[in-house]
């Protein structure tokens, strides 16, 4: 690939752990953006893919490097893909995954259709004004649990039951979690995008 160096659009470490690792075998480094001291962008859009394009341009043009962000959510059937972009913020501010959760099994309380999927969406500008940014995403297909189950993730995982493997996300070791999740999906889409452009 044609640079080495990328800044991650985002402020949680837990992220820029899992996508350092990931870019790792192909030589390129990943930096926070809070190495350049780059403020939060806003989040002003209604799809992923918006969201995480305005995230990336933004840190691109302020640290003059190549950019990826990523943005992700739950998309529930019965709630026409909510919440969506709203995932983190579901119930209102503060956020919080434990309210969040308890909105989520209110909402769902009378219904029998309970599938849902997660979904990121990962965008890489290798400028503020790339004309084609590389765009990727995954899916993680599941079914909204009526109690929660489990105490490992983060988010709904103790509400999203993986039928494959009979258990919930919070179920699940991280190491496995992070081989089957939409991140990880989404990762290995814009590897492969990324090889077949040779950027
Ligand atoms: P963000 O893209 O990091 O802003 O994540 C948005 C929100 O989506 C999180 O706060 C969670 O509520 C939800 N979410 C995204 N990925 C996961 C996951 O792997 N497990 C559980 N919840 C997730």
């Amino acid at each position: 690939m044609m640079f080495t160096k990328l800044v991650l659009a985002s402020n949680n470490p837990g992220k820029l752990r899992e996508f350092a690792a990931l870019f790792a075998p192909y030589h390129i480094e990943v930096l926070p953006q809070s190495a350049f001291d780059v403020p939060e962008a806003e989040e002003p859009h209604v799809t992923f893919v918006e969201n995480a394009l305005a995230k990336a341009r933004h840190t691109s043009r302020l640290t003059g490097l190549p950019a990826m962000a990523d943005d992700s959510g739950l998309c529930v059937e019965a709630l026409g893909g909510a919440p969506g972009v709203y995932s983190a913020r579901y119930a209102g501010e503060p956020k919080s995954d434990e309210r969040n959760n308890d909105k989520l099994l209110a909402d769902l309380a009378d219904e029998t259709d309970r599938r849902a999927h997660y979904c990121c969406v990962l965008v890489l500008v290798r400028h503020p004004d790339d004309p084609q940014p590389v765009i990727a995403e995954g899916e993680w297909h599941g079914e909204i649990l009526r109690e929660r189950r489990g105490a490992g993730g983060f988010g709904y995982d103790p509400l999203f039951f993986v039928p494959s493997l009979n258990c919930s996300s919070a179920e699940l070791a991280p190491e496995v979690k992070n081989a089957i999740s939409h991140r990880y999906l989404a990762f290995r889409r814009l590897a492969e995008r990324l090889e077949q452009l040779r950027v």
